[in-house]
């Protein structure tokens, strides 16, 4: 049987072709998904630009969202029909220091899908069955494969920030993961919310969803904005791909705040010492979430009390997709409808 795919280009250019593969055998304890849809998230673009190292042929995809059609021996936790995510936790090991203590996402032998693994840009993905989350009923699939990326990983950094209810968290990019960690920390945490962002549409959308301030850092300065509205934040999520974002959260936050990062420039953030030990302001990288925050995000979604922004294209347009994000035009989330595109329904 033969798969619809989108794979990183020979060069590794930043794009992807759209190809036909063989779908292998399954092995112990993996199972077959046919993917309904996949977000396109940043990291995405990052491994298709070969940021991270050349993938050339890999499949990308970590925001998938499909049904069970087959379970190969071992297999006990899935079955088919069942409805599951395809996330950037592929799978780890399971034994080491960090998997048994709830840090799964940094185990030295983990598998991430679209990157060391073919991931959910496909019509069908392999998956290790332990590691696929079980969508609830009554969250939309489209969504769904939505909050699988940019939906856990911001609840997550909202979890690692240590914001309280009433208190005030900056949230630096309001684009995929942006638009998520503004709803999560205001719907789910109590926060009050200041979103940030050079795009003034990305600005309005977020107040839609709940931010109670927004700052554009193109026309002024956000950290002396925040400072002077809210006396410097508790906290700053940093989904913003710049460095420029990553240094004024630095600046935004109070003492004693914390800065969570989360996108990935290329880049280095200036850091000064004095500002660090006088302040006592803490920098702590956040990486997606583990299995356990995805099944509490996506129940978030199914409840009802976030609701991820979407719009469905095709697969073949993933390239036009990429360009919108790299231009800055997508409000949202851009989700892949395999239905859509695979011409076989
Ligand atoms: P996106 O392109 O949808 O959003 C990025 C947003 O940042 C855009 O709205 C853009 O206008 C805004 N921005 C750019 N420069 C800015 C600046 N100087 N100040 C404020 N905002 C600015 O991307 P996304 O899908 O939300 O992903 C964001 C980043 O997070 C990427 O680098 C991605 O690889 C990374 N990421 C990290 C994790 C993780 O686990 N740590 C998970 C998913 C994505
Ligand atoms: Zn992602
Ligand atoms: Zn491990």
């Amino acid at each position: 049987m033969k798969m619809k795919a989108a794979v990183v280009t020979p060069d590794s250019n930043g794009n992807v072709d759209i190809i036909e593969r063989e779908i292998r055998p399954l092995e112990n304890g993996e199972a077959l998904v046919e993917v309904e849809y996949c977000g396109v998230c940043h990291t995405d673009l990052h491994v298709a630009a070969g940021d991270f190292g050349k993938k050339p042929g890999r499949v990308l995809g970590h925001e998938g969202i499909g049904i069970v059609k087959e379970t190969a021996a071992g297999v006990t936790k899935l079955k088919p029909g069942d409805r599951v995510s395809i996330a950037w936790l592929f799978k780890s090991c399971g034994s080491c220091e960090y998997c048994v203590t709830g840090r799964e996402t940094l185990c030295r032998s983990v598998v991430n899908a679209g990157y060391t693994a073919d991931g959910a840009m496909a019509t069908y993905c392999i998956v290790d069955a332990d590691y696929a989350v079980k969508v609830p009923d009554g969250l939309d699939p489209a969504q769904a494969s939505s909050i699988t990326c940019a939906g856990v990983t911001t609840y997550k950094a909202i979890k690692v920030s240590g914001i309280q209810p009433g208190q005030w968290i900056a949230m630096y990019g309001a684009g995929g993961l942006g638009n998520l960690a503004v709803q999560y920390a205001k719907k789910v945490f109590g926060a009050h919310v200041i979103a940030i962002d050079i795009n003034d549409d990305k600005l309005a959308l977020a107040k839609e969803v709940g931010a109670d301030l927004t700052v554009n850092p193109a026309k002024e300065d956000a950290a002396q904005f925040i400072r002077e509205k809210t006396g410097g934040a508790h906290a700053a999520v940093v989904t913003a791909v710049s460095r420029a974002a990553f240094n004024s959260a630095v600046d935004a936050v109070r003492a004693g705040g914390r800065v969570v990062a989360v996108g990935l420039p290329s880049e280095t953030m200036d850091l000064s010492i004095p500002r660090i030990v006088l302040d006592g302001i803490e920098v702590v990288g956040s990486l997606v979430g583990t299995r356990k925050d995805l099944e509490e995000a996506f129940q978030f979604g199914a409840e009802g009390i976030v609701v991820p922004v979407v719009q469905t294209r095709t697969l073949d347009e993933t390239n036009d997709i990429f360009q919108e994000m790299r231009d800055g035009k997508i409000q949202g989330r851009m989700v892949i409808d395999m239905k859509k595109s695979c011409g076989c329904h």
